[in-house]
């Protein structure tokens, strides 16, 4: 089972670092983003993790305990390896010098491999806020002579996935083929009821309808029936070629 932590940083105990962590500014985002791909990751063994940056509320269908249970359910479908909630405001989400130490402490203790933030340019401010937050994080993170608990740590990459409030045609410079994973992502989605669900309009097509759609057509592009897709700001460095479909 994997709960919500709502510990702070300095209080978590030191456990294996892990290989991925999303950091989302609102629980459901990384669902909406690459659940997939969390999901596919997992499946081959890799540590996953989430830390959302908030609580999401309020919203009108949401409660504080409602959004918990549903992050609770959502996670386990997953098949989460840890998930954390940072505790910073909703809606009001900024890049501090406070919540900086606050989440480079999180990446010293939870010690990620590989960081995933929302893509750059949003309608939201909170997500604008969240990928600046977590990038001077990451910088952070690394500093030595410090009251941060942990040790010095950088995590190796950031890279973007796609959770965005606007209507952009953003091309991203990979898709992962998620086509085995869809229905993992789709029940994962589907847990969080109050947001997608409660008090929308039954009738197709629905929001699902259209996550749907949105999935299937990031896949047309790579010649799969799902996709997800990832931008990255420096190259992204391969083994090999073997990887690529
Ligand atoms: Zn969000």
């Amino acid at each position: 089972m994997t709960t919500v932590i709502t510990v702070p940083p300095k209080d978590l105990p030191v456990t294996e670092p892990l290989d991925m962590l999303v950091v989302a500014p609102h629980p459901d985002d990384a669902e909406l983003g690459m659940g997939g791909t969390i999901a596919k990751m997992l499946s081959l063994g890799w540590r996953v993790g989430v830390l959302d940056l908030t609580s999401g509320e309020p919203t009108p269908h949401g409660s504080e305990s409602l959004r918990r249970t549903e992050t609770d359910r959502a996670s386990n479908i997953l098949g989460l390896s840890w998930r954390g909630n940072a505790g910073l405001p909703n809606r009001k989400l900024q890049h501090t010098l406070e919540s900086r130490e606050l989440i480079a402490s999180y990446f010293r203790v939870l010690r990620p491999r590989w960081l995933f933030a929302p893509y750059w340019q949003d309608a939201h401010p909170d997500h604008l806020a969240a990928t600046e937050l977590i990038e001077a994080a990451r910088f952070w993170s690394k500093l030595s002579k410090t009251d941060m608990p942990g040790e010095r740590f950088h995590p190796g990459r950031v890279f973007y996935y796609y959770c965005i409030h606007l209507r952009l045609a953003v091309a991203p410079n990979w898709i992962v083929d998620i086509s085995d994973f869809w229905d993992i992502k789709r029940a994962s989605i589907e847990a969080y009821q109050s947001q997608f669900i409660a008090g929308r309009d039954p009738q197709p097509p629905t929001l699902m309808d259209e996550f749907r759609v949105e999935a299937a057509n990031w896949g047309r592009l790579i010649h799969r029936k799902y996709g997800e897709p990832f931008a990255t700001k420096e190259p992204l460095a391969l083994e090999s070629l073997a990887g690529i479909l």
